[in-house]
């Protein structure tokens, strides 16, 4: 019984967020029906949000919060263990993804994010829109490059053309790094200069998906 458990709560776990948010469409009822296949209904709380726009269905213990908009799951909160309620999210993670990672480290493999948020008196937060992601980290202070995850938020990425930037010099541009397409360059020289840092994730996360150049 209990190893049956703990496989759902595994594969629970597993569980890619950002296929969920990109295809399923899932509603509030198809939601808590997955919770209750996982045995994980009664491990989530549900609380509404005070503006009544948001519902949230979170764990505090599984480091996850679920928000739907319009009754439809519109992103993902995963926490990284370093919040008050939250503990660390044990699961899959995208891109490569952990919480030993800092911003200076995020940025060394993504490039230049598509928005930054915070700073003096809000933690700091940067998105790659085209990524469906974005990292808040423990500092409101810009200028440091080592502060840890706090938390990270899975959304529907934005193909629109205004987020496809140069990851080296925020010009606008269309051409991806061809071996992870995570990254975009607007020029050989922006994409040499900036390679340097690229390079070791780029290998890694092409091989792990084993994306063909
Ligand atoms: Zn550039
Ligand atoms: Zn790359």
């Amino acid at each position: 019984m209990e190893d049956n458990e703990n496989a759902k709560l595994k594969q629970f776990l597993e569980t890619n967020w950002q296929n969920y948010i990109e295809k399923a469409n899932l509603n509030k009822e198809n939601l808590i029906d997955q919770l209750k296949e996982y045995g994980l209904d009664s491990k989530f709380l549900q609380k509404e949000y005070q503006d009544g726009k948001f519902l949230y269905i979170q764990s505090e213990e599984l480091g996850i919060s679920l928000q739907l908009e319009s009754n439809i799951l519109n992103c993902v909160y995963i926490y990284g263990g370093r919040d008050k309620k939250f503990k660390q999210y044990k699961g899959f993670l995208p891109y490569l993804i952990n919480f030993e990672l800092t911003n200076g480290d995020i940025v060394k493999f993504l490039g230049e994010p598509s928005t930054k948020n915070g700073g003096k008196l809000t933690s700091i937060s940067i998105a790659y829109e085209h990524l469906g992601i974005e990292f808040t980290f423990g500092t409101k202070n810009w200028s440091e490059k080592d502060s840890l995850i706090e938390f990270i938020c899975l959304f529907k990425k934005e193909t629109n053309g205004q987020y496809k930037i140069c990851g080296n010099c925020k010009n606008p541009t269309n051409n991806q790094c061809s071996r992870c397409k995570l990254i975009y360059y607007c020029s050989a020289s922006c994409q040499k200069e900036h390679f340097q840092n690229h390079k070791e994730k780029c290998k890694q996360y092409a091989q792990q998906f084993s994306i063909q150049p």
